[in-house]
C-alpha cells in the first residue's frame, strides 16, 4: 500500500505538542528538524511489512530539506510532495480540497487536521486523523492498515470468485457438465455477499457444497480448482 505522512503537528512538532526522537548536537548543528516519537519504528515497520512510505505536506520545505531530516533518523522515504507539487497537480485536476491523495496515488493517508478528515470523506478516500495529543498514534496506524489490507485482500478474492461465477453460467447455456459449477459459485458467492460472520456451520455448509460438485459429473478443468482455492483462501482469512 502507498502511505502518505503529513508532517506539522503529525511527525514534526510545531512546538512541543508531543514528544519526539532524540537528536543529537550534529543534527541540530545540520538542521535536522525534531521528529515525533516513534515514528523510525513505526515507518520502518511499515516498510517491512512491504508498504511505501511517503510524504504529503502543504508545506514548503524543500525535498532535500525534508529527505535530509528524515535520513538523520535512519528512515528512508519514498515520494515526498510539498505545497509546491500539491498546488500544480490538484490545480490540474481541478480539485479545491487542501489535500486529495489519491492524485498521488496515496491509498492512506495519515493527518493532524480535522478539515482533512472531513475532505476525505466528501472525497471518498482513505485518512486516518491522529490528534497530536494521542500517544498510541502508531497503533492506531498499524490497525487501520491493517483494516485496509483486510478488505483489499477480501475485495480482491470476491471480485476473482464473481468473474468466475459469470465464466460458468456462460459456460453451462452451452454445456450442461458447467451447470453444478455454476450453481454451486453462484450459491456460495451469495453467502460471501451476505455473511460477516462465519461461523462453523457457514463454514460446513460452504464445504458441503464444494464437495457436492465434485460428487457430481462435471466439467473439471482448473477453472473449479482456481475458484474453490479462492474460496479457502477466503473462508481461511475470515475465520
Ligand atoms: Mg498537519
Amino acid at each position: 500500500m502507498n502511505i502518505s505522512f503529513d508532517l506539522d503537528g503529525t511527525l514534526i512538532p510545531y512546538d512541543e505538542e508531543f514528544e519526539t526522537e532524540k537528536r543529537g548536537f550534529i543534527g541540530r548543528f545540520l538542521g535536522i528538524e525534531k521528529i515525533r516519537k516513534g515514528s523510525r519504528d513505526l515507518i520502518l515497520t511499515l516498510q517491512n511489512k512491504g508498504h511505501s512510505i511517503n510524504i504529503y505536506t502543504t508545506s514548503f520545505r524543500s525535498k532535500h530539506q525534508i529527505r535530509k531530516t528524515f535520513k538523520y533518523y535512519g528512515i528512508k522515504v519514498d515520494k515526498i510532495i510539498n505545497q509546491k507539487d500539491n498546488i500544480s497537480v490538484l490545480r490540474n485536476e481541478n480539485c479545491s480540497a487542501s489535500k486529495y491523495p489519491p492524485a498521488f496515488n496515496f491509498d492512506l493517508h495519515i493527518d493532524d487536521l480535522p478539515g482533512v478528515g472531513l475532505e476525505s470523506k466528501n472525497l471518498h478516500f482513505e485518512a486516518i486523523i491522529i490528534k497530536p495529543s494521542e500517544a498510541n498514534w502508531g497503533k492506531l496506524v498499524i490497525q487501520k492498515v491493517i483494516e485496509l489490507e483486510n478488505l483489499y485482500f477480501e475485495s480482491t478474492h470476491f471480485k476473482r470468485m464473481k468473474m468466475m461465477e459469470q465464466f460458468f453460467k456462460e459456460k453451462s447455456q452451452t454445456n450442461h457438465l458447467y451447470t453444478p459449477q455454476y450453481e454451486t459459485s453462484k450459491s456460495i458467492n451469495l453467502i460471501f455477499e451476505n455473511t460477516n460472520n462465519f461461523t462453523p456451520e457457514i463454514i460446513n455448509s460452504i464445504e458441503n457444497q464444494l464437495s457436492k460438485v465434485k460428487s457430481k459429473k462435471h466439467f473439471g478443468g482448473s477453472q473449479w480448482y482456481d475458484y474453490e482455492l479462492h474460496v479457502l483462501s477466503f473462508v481461511k482469512h475470515k475465520s
